[in-house]
């Protein structure tokens, strides 16, 4: 082995990191770290609520929810946690992507947008990829940009199709998943609820894949800390 006499033997941290984290199975959103993904089919969302005195979920149950159902003095903020396979254009592999109400939005926009023949200009979100970016605006709020990739409009291949059914994931479990797991946020009426970071000073790669997801007293549904 060539010895760098820059790097004091740590060369190879960020590709061993790469290999090790979480699996790989779930694809986070970063602040200001653009993520090339290829929604690959229909989304799920789930709803849950935050406390942001016991800085955790609950579910939200319908019709009578125990959080903000009728005669519940103190309701609960909601939220909505989306999920989609994606392709990770950074590793090319096969992904669940968690985000929230703001990209499931700025999808819904893009598939929907006409132009003025009345002309789907983008049509189905699985038929491009895009670029998406959490970032923070000037009002300290978090926001997330959407962009569409005009060069990558086109079927997925032979080869995404099928490796996407060789990952093989359940999409509809995961959502299920993400109710009792510590892995996945928690709401669906498990008894040992997860406890989301006190802040942002902590190690993303700490964090289960949405854990932390939540607004809070001052801070708007969409602004979350993960
Ligand atoms: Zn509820």
């Amino acid at each position: 082995m060539v010895e760098n006499n820059d790097d004091f033997g740590y060369g190879s941290v960020d590709e061993v990191q790469r290999q090790t984290s979480s699996g790989g199975k779930y694809l986070k959103l970063e602040y200001d770290k653009t993520v090339q993904v290829r929604v690959t089919d229909k989304p799920k969302y789930a709803i849950r609520h935050w406390n942001d005195v016991q800085r955790k979920f609950f579910p939200h149950n319908e019709p009578k929810c125990e959080f903000c159902g009728e005669g519940v003095k103190t309701p609960l903020k909601k939220d909505a946690q989306w999920y989609w396979i994606v392709i990770d254009r950074e590793d090319e592999r096969v992904k669940i992507l968690q985000g929230p109400n703001g990209v499931a939005r700025a999808l819904k926009d893009l598939s929907e947008l006409r132009d003025k023949t009345k002309t789907l200009v983008w049509g189905n979100p699985i038929t491009f990829d895009v670029m998406i970016t959490k970032y923070k605006k000037d009002n300290g709020f978090t926001d997330y940009k959407v962009e569409p990739l005009p060069n990558t409009k086109r079927s997925m291949n032979d080869e995404e199709v099928k490796k996407i059914k060789e990952a093989a994931i359940d999409l509809v479990k995961e959502v299920e998943k993400s109710k009792t797991s510590e892995h996945m946020g928690n709401y669906g009426g498990s008894p040992s609820m997860e406890t989301a970071p006190a802040d942002e000073r902590v190690n993303p790669e700490d964090i289960p894949a949405n854990l932390g997801e939540g607004g809070g007293e001052t801070v708007g549904p969409d602004d979350i800390p993960f």
